[in-house]
């Protein structure tokens, strides 16, 4: 695809430095140097390679992209012949039996539990939401899943139908309390598979208290550890999502403690990597100190409305910079993803035949599949070999 705009902004430090707004131009920090809040791919060999093979490379990535329509087209087939009626109604009870019953098919289970943080210090890019919407697509298909609300705001408790009121056993409890996990985990009611340790507005203080507490950044890890070895082989989780608050403080310290990998939900908008560099330092700090296994392991954008030239530019640019790290489903903006919190519900229940939930099943699929593989680097940034 062709990029012909003056680079007006994708969240690039000094965007209007750029020259004619060239694909290769478009590279941030190629023509600014070091220290713009970029990771640094000069460092790693991640040049633009000859005249001409970033462009040939873009023509490659866009066609990666698979979009919710894609996923209507090439898979409701599956469900048999309902999806022979060729009228929207019927498309979409396809796609919601698709969704809500594809047994046929399930999901690989991983060797071990995959423990993830869903992390970006910027508020409002989907992590919340992607951490209900993966976990839910992942539990109807068979997989035992455990979300881990780490937000005071206790957004992933609301959307998965969870009191979180104050005086509920809490994240607050097992990170300053000692409380073990197996005290506080509730079932999340009508998902077959899938639990959570909700998050109440103790959380907030959690931050300044745990300060002063023994071993503050690991306490999540201690009891998570704890709880896993205590579960029979057949009870275990499958994965463990931790939703991760909008900051790089204790809280996100914790998890990514934690866990094993970095789930990076980006949104595809005006400034989408602003800040992900100072991230993406805290994970080389985390393992260089504290947890030498954690790689950034998945990369999901979300928020793409395929109508905008801008959506475009910022998938292709997070594709260049983190190459297959990136998962192929795109998440599309939607209005029925956004709804349904509201009714304390993912999208997964609350439309099933949706787009929204079409893409986060398919983008669960993906990681699934893709099993535990990290990334060739795993601080995330594009490995040498890969322009
Ligand atoms: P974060 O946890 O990173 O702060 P959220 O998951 O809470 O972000 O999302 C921020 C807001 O955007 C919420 O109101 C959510 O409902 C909405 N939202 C998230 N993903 C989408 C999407 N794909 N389409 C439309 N709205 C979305
Ligand atoms: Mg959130």
């Amino acid at each position: 695809m062709t990029v012909s705009t003056a680079v007006t902004g994708l969240g690039w430090p000094e965007p209007g430095r750029s020259a004619e707004g060239s694909a290769v131009d478009l590279r941030p920090g190629r023509d600014t140097g070091d220290g713009l809040g970029w990771p640094d791919d000069a460092d790693n060999g991640a040049g633009p390679g000859p005249a001409g093979s970033a462009t040939d490379l873009r023509a490659t990535q866009s066609t990666q992209i698979v979009t919710a329509t894609d996923i209507v087209t090439d898979r409701v087939g599956e469900v048999g012949d309902l999806a022979d009626i060729d009228t929207p109604i019927a498309h979409q009870a396809a796609a919601a039996v698709y969704v809500t019953t594809r047994r046929r098919e399930p999901l690989p289970a991983p060797a071990s539990t995959r423990v993830m943080v869903v992390a970006n210090q910027k508020g409002g890019v989907g992590k919340t939401t992607t951490a209900v919407n993966v976990a839910a697509a992942m539990a109807f298909n068979s997989l035992r899943v455990l979300v881990i609300d780490l937000d005071p705001q206790g957004n992933a408790s609301t959307a998965l139908g969870i009191d979180h009121h104050a005086d509920i056993p809490s994240s607050y409890d097992v990170l300053v309390e000692e409380t073990p996990l197996a005290e506080v985990i509730v079932p999340v009611d009508g998902i077959d598979g899938l639990w959570c340790v909700p998050a109440t507005i103790d959380l907030a203080g959690a931050e300044i208290e745990l300060v002063s507490l023994v071993a503050r950044e690991s306490r999540l890890r201690k009891s998570l550890t704890a709880h896993l070895a205590a579960l029979p082989e057949n009870a275990s989780y499958d994965y463990v999502l931790i939703d991760c608050p909008p900051s790089l403080g204790l809280l996100t310290v914790n998890a990514l403690v934690g866990g094993d990998e970095v789930f990076i939900p980006i949104q595809c908008e005006y400034y989408a990597l602003e800040g992900l560099s100072q991230l993406l330092k805290n994970i080389d700090l985390v393992r260089a100190h504290l947890n030498p296994v954690l790689a950034v392991t998945t990369i999901l954008l979300t928020m793409y409305d395929g109508r905008t030239r801008l959506a475009a530019q910022v998938a292709e640019e997070v594709r260049r910079h983190f190459g297959e790290t990136v998962l192929r489903t795109t998440i599309p903006r939607s209005v029925r993803i956004s709804e349904a919190p509201s009714y304390g519900q993912t999208v997964m229940t609350y439309d099933p035949g949706s787009s929204g939930a079409l893409s986060y099943l398919e983008a669960a699929r993906e990681m699934a599949e893709r099993g535990a593989k990290p990334s060739a680097d795993p601080t995330g940034h594009i490995p040498k070999e890969n322009p």
